[in-house]
């Protein structure tokens, strides 16, 4: 991988999963782009994508239904203009894609795309790649196609530490490099598409190397977050010690697997007459509630009700990666809990991925221009990257050339080194316990007068610890956002308010004061957009 010989690029992009990759794709070649990743190129969110892409491309279906699928599933607390942009100008995008050589999963006889069925959808419209391959199958593309442009180079095992603003005008970035050490980089566009959040919980699917402390630099400078609370919780993430989690999809509970609680008993029809097959909030949700009346959480997915035959042919790819981890599901238990999958919240941005800040922009899971609403709706989100990452490219392609003579010197990033008293490990627990499927006013209180130290300013300036601090910083934040909405929506759940309060149908937008340690909150209305 070719190292970079100047630290003056056009466009800097932070992170190399779909979305940094397809945005990079998209970027014209006369600018120079240095992609960066936190650990190596291959450890991103996108790589473990099992399922698909959602595109309404054959009738009877439309993008007007894919559209009234997508507010549903956000508890109707989405933007609507984004979700009919996502829903019409994806269909553009699978073309483009497949124009240029990415093979989507054909039906051999009658040539057109196979398009599966996935919980709540309306109709058949996920568009695979490899089978149940999709995410490397994507990656693997883009990152080939983008490794091969001239104008473009990547530079891996390096991690954002800073964002550089001037009057409200992006700089450049501060990073540590293994291979330069801390250096500062200039731009004059710097594209976010670091991933999501999920990984500052204990029990997640994200990959290890990375949990969203990009949001707490974005808060940092200046740039709003907006719909932190809502964090999607997968029901059914094989558990083991010593193992890595690997997602056991709705496809395997839809062609039968049913769960069983601690008792090794069934128990989803006493929560919801769909039983298993009911929305992934709502089994998560109840296998919270009996984890609490079993106190354990020693849950258990039973596949034997689909039959050896058709477990082997329909979920190969499962079947292996569970005898890697000592479980061979033709015969045996799996087990199973929930686990933080998505994050719906994020960097708020408008259609074109722009922040409030000149130059900054926000692409994919780190991002949220209102698209999920409450709850993302299955195989949407690989799809916000190609449709969103397409028109944040277009915008700064139109933006000049970098002046390589930056004004001033940025001050130094750090200047005190202050201890956590916490280890990441005890952020993710803290959040499990008090921020995750189910909360109620006094676990969120708790997190955040436990948290609350660390807005303070010095906290911000600091080098020690980074990482944990950033961690703190991002857990005070959701709380904060989860402690303002006293409702039930999608994937956020208060037992004290376990309703839908329609004085909350908007969304809470926080950002850093300069006076204070606490946020200052506006609210967001999507519905009354222009
Ligand atoms: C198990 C699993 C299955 C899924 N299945 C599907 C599916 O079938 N369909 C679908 O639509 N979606 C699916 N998703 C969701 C989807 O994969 C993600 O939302 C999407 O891939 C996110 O892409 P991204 O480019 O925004 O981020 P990622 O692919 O997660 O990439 C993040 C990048 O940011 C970099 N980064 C992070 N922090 C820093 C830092 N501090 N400094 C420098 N770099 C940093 C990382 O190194 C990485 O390169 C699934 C997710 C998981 C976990």
């Amino acid at each position: 991988m070719k190292e970079p010989l100047t630290n003056h690029f056009d466009v800097i992009i932070i992170g190399t999963g779909i979305s940094g990759l397809y945005t990079a794709f998209h970027i014209d070649p006369s600018k120079s782009v240095l992609l960066i990743a936190k650990d190596s190129v291959v450890n991103c969110n996108t790589r473990k994508a099992k399922g698909g892409m959602a595109a309404a491309l054959y009738e009877p279906d439309d993008p007007t239904s894919h559209l009234e699928d997508t507010l549903k599933a956000g508890g109707y607390l989405n933007s609507k203009k984004a979700v009919d942009v996502l829903t019409k100008e994806v269909i553009d995008r699978i073309y483009e894609l497949a124009d240029n050589g990415f093979v989507f999963d054909k039906n051999p006889s009658s040539g057109e795309y196979n398009m599966g069925l996935e919980g709540c959808h309306s109709h058949r419209r996920v568009l695979h790649s490899q089978g149940d391959r999709m995410g490397v199958a994507i990656f693997n593309f883009l990152y080939e196609q983008v490794k091969s442009l001239p104008n473009t180079t990547f530079l891996e095992h390096t991690e954002l530490l800073d964002i550089i603003v001037e009057d409200n005008t992006l700089q450049g970035v501060k990073v540590h490099s293994s291979s330069l050490g801390e250096t500062t980089l200039y731009c004059h566009s710097l594209a976010i598409a670091s991933g999501g959040y999920s990984g500052i919980y204990k029990r997640n699917t994200s990959d290890k190397s990375f949990f969203g402390n990009v949001l707490t630099i974005a808060y940092k400078c200046g740039i709003g977050l907006t719909d932190l609370e809502f964090v999607q919780f997968h029901p059914t993430v094989f558990v083991k010690e010593g193992f890595e989690t690997l997602l056991m999809s709705e496809a395997i509970r839809g062609e039968g697997a049913v769960l069983l609680n601690p008792q090794r008993k069934r128990f989803m029809d006493r929560y919801h007459p769909d039983a298993e097959l009911a929305s992934r909030d709502i089994v998560s949700q109840s296998m919270w509630k009996e984890s609490l009346q079993c106190k354990s959480q020693d849950f258990y997915l039973d596949l034997q009700p689909i039959g050896k035959d058709k477990i082997l042919r329909l979920f190969p790819e499962v079947y292996e990666n569970c005898l890697l981890r000592h479980i061979d599901i033709t015969k045996e238990l799996v087990p199973v809990f929930p686990g933080a999958h998505y994050s719906m919240g994020g960097i708020y941005v408008d259609l074109f991925g722009r922040t409030n800040i000149h130059g900054i922009y926000a692409i994919g899971e780190c991002s949220c221009n209102g698209t999920h609403g409450a709850n993302r709706l299955a195989s949407n989100s690989l799809i916000d990257s190609l449709v969103f990452g397409k028109r944040t490219a277009d915008v700064i392609n139109d933006q000049p050339s970098l002046d390589h003579t930056p004004k001033k010197q940025p001050p130094p990033s750090f200047y005190s080194s202050i201890e956590s008293p916490f280890t990441i490990q005890q952020i993710q627990q803290l959040n499990w316990d008090c921020l995750g499927i189910m909360r109620n006013k006094e676990q969120l209180e708790k997190v955040m007068s436990l948290l609350r130290p660390f807005m303070q300013d010095p906290y911000w300036q600091t080098s020690s610890e980074k990482t944990t601090i950033d961690a703190c910083q991002l857990s005070y934040l959701i709380a904060q956002s989860a402690l303002l909405r006293q409702e039930s929506r999608g994937a956020h759940y208060r037992t004290d308010f376990p309703e839908e309060n329609p004085q909350y149908s908007h969304s809470f937008l926080l950002q850093k004061a300069s006076d204070s340690c606490d946020p200052i909150v506006r609210k967001i209305n999507y519905k009354e957009e222009k």
